[in-house]
Order: structure tokens, then sequence, then C-alpha cells
């Protein structure tokens, strides 16, 4: 939950689903729909369905019992070297490392290591460096039995307090003596930048068809971003300032004299900029479309049952308590 996430904003997430999914069993026999709407307005939403996915493999192939073993963690569904590392190390304290954006800045800063640190060779050599010290942490936790689970929060949070992007303060660090950018003056050229990941634009033309008082919805393919989730019907438009209506009108079958602008929606994900207008229009009883045919007719009191995107959801509730 809290990956990209503020900890306040994830704390009602957290609360709300600890209340209705306590543990592995009650998650493996929760309705795909209502872990969706739990995590509606978080986004990533293929964490909440591997979540899912992987307490039903859990429940199948593991007794209900979390895995312990390395291996078996990493084959769980959604789980990469990264978070059965941490799963490994910190819950379980195994000499297992991990490697995340506060830790790339403390490693690079502290060895001095120059170059793209996503490139392969140098991110293999850091996973190495990490690997390495908590080898050193397992020796030590002969004497203290969480020193792997210690040394890998520790990382982190030496990262995320002291070792911080900008104004790191070195002079507070208990690595300062053995940090090699530290002792070269050198602290701001670690970590290398790496190369901005261009932005995309999406434009899109929606529709709030209403049709004897119901209103039209799509449920999004699973393998798609934002998977499972609910929308209303839509034509991808060219990026640019072309007309909107006229697309989706073709695309509706429905005359856009009909339709109604209600705004523009715009938000990102990840690196992708998304505009979508949205248009009202009321449909006849006798009218039939494709998108009819792939959606679900639903009251206003249900639409609030779905899971909508987080940006999709609060333009909901503001823009639709009149009727269309
Ligand atoms: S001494 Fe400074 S640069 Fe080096 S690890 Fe500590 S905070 Fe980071």
């Amino acid at each position: 939950m809290l990956q990209q996430t503020q900890v306040k904003t994830v704390i009602p997430y957290w609360e709300r689903w600890m209340h209705q999914l306590p543990d592995i069993r009650a998650l493996a026999a929760a309705a795909d729909e209502s872990v969706l709407k739990l995590w509606e307005g978080l986004g990533y939403y293929s964490r909440a369905r591997n979540l899912l996915r992987a307490a039903r493999e859990i429940m199948t192939c593991h007794d209900g019992r979390f895995p312990e073993e390395f291996d078996q963690v990493l084959q769980l569904p959604g789980i990469g070297r990264y978070t059965a590392g941490a799963i490994c190390s910190i819950a379980f304290n195994q000499p297992r490392p991990i490697v995340d954006g506060n830790i790339i800045r403390v490693l690079t800063r502290y060895f001095a290591v120059a170059g793209d640190p996503k490139s392969r060779d140098i991110n293999a050599d850091l996973w190495r460096r990490a690997e390495a010290w908590v080898q050193a942490a397992a020796v030590v936790g002969r004497l203290n039995g969480r020193a792997c689970s210690d040394l890998n929060q520790a990382m982190m949070e030496l990262g995320a307090t002291l070792c911080t992007p900008t104004g790191p303060r070195c002079g507070d660090c208990p690595l300062r003596t053995g940090c090699a950018a530290f002792g070269s003056g050198r602290v701001d050229r670690f970590p290398e930048r790496t190369r901005r990941v261009t932005t995309i634009s999406l434009r899109y033309a929606m529709a709030i068809v209403e049709k004897s008082g119901k209103i039209l919805v799509q449920q999004r393919a699973t393998d798609a971003v934002n998977g499972g989730l609910w929308e209303f019907p839509h034509v991808e438009l060219a990026v640019g300032n072309g007309g909107a209506a006229e697309p989706l009108a073709q695309w509706l079958r429905i005359s856009s004299d009909e339709f109604r602008a209600l705004g523009i929606l715009r938000h990102s994900i990840t690196h992708h900029r998304i505009t979508q207008e949205i248009f009202a229009v009321q449909a006849g009883k006798r009218w039939r479309c494709a998108a009819e045919k792939a959606g679900r007719w639903v009251t206003r009191q249900e639409l609030d049952t779905l899971a909508l995107t987080g940006p999709l959801r609060r333009w909901v509730d503001r823009r639709l308590d009149a009727p269309i």
C-alpha cells in the first residue's frame, strides 16, 4: 500500500482492509470486486489483484501459512526479488539483500559508485554489495538475533532520513567515517542522474450514457492498466485539439447534438498524462451498440459499490449527484 503513497493516505485504507480481511484465509475467500473496491483510490491495482492471487495460492499450496523459504516467497504472484528479500530479511531475519531507491543512494555514496545505478551491470554490483553487508550482519547476528532484519531496515531508514537526495545530514551519519563520497567531498555527485522517462500524452472522449435511470459502465480487462476497475464507455482520440464529441458519437451511434459536455478530467499514471473529456447523453429505450454488449447498466447507488480509479471516483462523487 505504501508504494508511491504517503503513510497518512494509507492509514485509513490499511484499517479498512484489516477490518474486513484480517488474515490470509479471509483475503483468499474474498470476491475480486470487493478487494478492488477496498483498494479504490490507491492506484497500481495489480498489487491488490496479486495480493488476492497470492493469498489463494498460499491457501492451496502452503496450507494457509505464509512460506519462509526465499524461493517459495519469490514464486508468489506479485513478489519479485526486492519484496522477497524484504520479507525474508525483515520478517524472518534471513541474510537476503534488498536494494531500493533509498539503499541505492546510500550504497552509491558510501562506495562512490559511478554510472547509472539502474543500468544492468551497476545495479548487479549494488545488489552484490548489499548482499555482502547483510551476510556480514548474519555473522554478527549470532550475537544479535535480529541483525539481518535490523541492517536492512536501518539502511532504508538511513536513506529516508539522513542520506536524503538533497541536503544529506552527513554530520549525523553513523557511516561517515567510511563513506567515500563524504570523504572526498563529492556527495552531490552520487547517485548519478538517470535519463528522464519521456512522458506520453493520452486523450479520450468518455460518455455517461443513461437509459431508463441507469448508467452504462464497463470493466477493464484484468491484464490492462487498472485491470478489473470500472469505467464509462470511451474512445481514444488523437492528441491535439480536434473535436472529442464526434468520434464518440459515431462509436456510440448517437448524434453528437444529444451530447452535453460535463467537463475535462486530467490526471497522470506513471509517465502517462491522461485527458478525459466527459459527456452526458440520454439513450433511447431501443438504443443498442457494442459498448452496451460489453457493459453493465447500474443505478447511481450501484455505481458507488464499484471500484473506479481514484480520479474518476472523485469526479463522479463531485459531478454525478444531480440527474444527468
Ligand atoms: S556520510 Fe553522508 S553521503 Fe555518506 S552515507 Fe552518510 S549521509 Fe550518505
